[in-house]
């Protein structure tokens, strides 16, 4: 047993009641609010922010299981309680964390990244929340406790992690999908892995319904982030980030949200490193929503002090074309703590933003592109300081989105008139015709 301890606990502070980590449970059962993951902080204490850098810096990148992912690199942050040999993990986190250099002086700016939280095995950042919740899931069945599967509603990116994480390990997966509302790289990843895909007629907040109406009817596990064990691992983000900074905290971090359980993680991260001495300042950060499913911009709009969930319409965003996010209590008390922005882009600024800065040699997701778009806008509005450090969480590969790169280059997205579109020029098998192209082009 890890002399570590952690468990979940009521985020009404009124209320403070508390569940172990390896009940099966959501919400709290005396107020229905939602549950966060709570440390022993007088253990951590006990090592100095100093010893915990040391440490995390050691294990970080290695090949020792489990330490080598950067997610379990952190175990003792994140879920002692799982015993080494119950952890389920393809080497999470060490993205790139990508000096946007090229970017960042066309506009001025030389202090630019873009964490890049896409490069990693199913190609987002829910690799990061998803190995920890299916390593529990492992761990309590380890423990004879009935689990038959494992479910989760989604947008796309959720049902490839958990159907990976649970092919690995041996689990069952169920996963929901809206119908034709997903990409098909994101459909063919849990196809791949043996998921039971069920692909329904609805939205990403129908298919929540459904999921949560089945799990509370049968023992299967819910794997969407209203679990708060997912959020353990993603606030691992921050750290690693800070990690790779040499523990120099960025001025202002820059994410887009759907159903906001990463900017609640992303605040998380930072909060635990402050607590435990790791580091003396907090950054600032900024919530981007797609125009097109914005109802915590419009929250943020009336100073937080109303939320309304609205129907979200068709974006090209489609992994935050969300209405009603399960996490918008703790999205709310996470920007209340970090000086919080919440910004929005349209579907035309998104898709700009995207291929504009693919010039430079990423290859933006659109959900990276909301993210760059609310950066690019806030950057004309004279926000930052032409000095700062600016991180942008990029939470997708590119690749898993080409029909959106092919639509863009082709101009054919609607509401979308491409400004930095590059079509391939067909051309005869000639040699004349070749070398005129490339003067024209490149040598003019
Ligand atoms: C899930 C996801 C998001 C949004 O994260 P939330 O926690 O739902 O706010 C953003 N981008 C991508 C690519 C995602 O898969
Ligand atoms: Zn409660």
């Amino acid at each position: 047993m890890s002399e570590y301890r952690a468990w979940f606990s009521c985020i009404n502070e009124e209320c403070g009641e508390t569940y172990q980590l390896d009940e099966i449970i959501y919400r709290c059962k005396k107020c229905n609010n939602l549950l966060e993951v709570v440390h022993d902080m007088e253990q951590l204490r006990k090592k100095s922010g100093t010893e915990w850098k040391e440490l995390f810096d050691g294990r970080y990148r290695k090949q020792v299981w489990p330490h080598g992912s950067s997610v379990w690199g952190k175990k003792e942050w994140v879920c002692p309680m799982v015993e080494d040999e119950n952890i389920v993990s393809m080497y999470e986190g060490a993205t790139n964390l990508f000096w946007a250099d090229r970017f960042g002086k066309n506009i001025g700016m030389n202090d630019i990244w873009i964490k890049m939280c896409g490069n990693s095995h199913t190609g987002s950042f829910k690799d990061l929340g998803m190995t920890v919740l299916v390593s529990v899931v492992k761990q309590m069945q380890s423990d004879n406790k009935e689990i038959p599967a494992v479910a989760c509603a989604s947008t796309g990116d959720t049902s490839a992690a958990l159907a990976a994480y649970c092919a690995s390990a041996g689990i069952p997966a169920i996963v929901f999908l809206p119908r034709d509302k997903v990409s098909i790289a994101q459909l063919v990843q849990p196809i791949s892995n043996g998921a039971l895909v069920l692909s329904l007629d609805t939205d990403f907040d129908g298919c929540m319904e459904m999921v949560q109406k089945v799990t509370s009817e049968k023992n299967i596990y819910l794997a969407n982030s209203i679990n708060s064990l997912r959020i353990e691992g993603q606030k691992t983000i921050s750290i690693e980030l800070c990690q790779q900074f040499d523990w120099e905290v960025p001025d202002w971090v820059i994410i887009p949200g759907g159903n906001l359980g990463n900017v609640s993680a992303l605040g998380k991260g930072f909060l635990i490193m402050y607590d435990l001495g790791l580091i003396k300042k907090l950054p600032k950060i900024v919530c981007a929503q797609a125009e097109n499913a914005n109802p915590l911009y419009l929250s943020y709009k009336k100073g937080f002090e109303e939320f309304h969930p609205v129907k979200a319409k068709k974006t090209l965003a489609n992994a935050i074309q969300i209405g009603n996010p399960v996490s918008i209590n703790k999205a709310i008390r996470t920007l209340k703590q970090f000086e919080g922005i919440v910004e929005q882009a349209s579907e035309k600024e998104l898709a700009d933003a995207a291929a504009m800065v693919d010039r430079t040699g990423t290859f933006n997701c659109p959900h990276t592109g909301v993210a760059l778009a609310v950066f690019l806008k806030l950057q004309k509005r004279n926000m930052f300081n032409p000095k700062d450090k600016i991180v942008v969480i990029s939470t997708a590969h590119g690749l898993k989105f080409v029909e959106f790169k092919i639509g863009y280059h082709k101009s054919e997205l609607d509401e979308v008139l491409p400004r930095y579109a590059n079509k391939p020029i067909e051309l005869p098998n000639e040699y004349n015709a070749v070398v005129d192209t490339i003067d024209k082009n490149i040598l003019r």
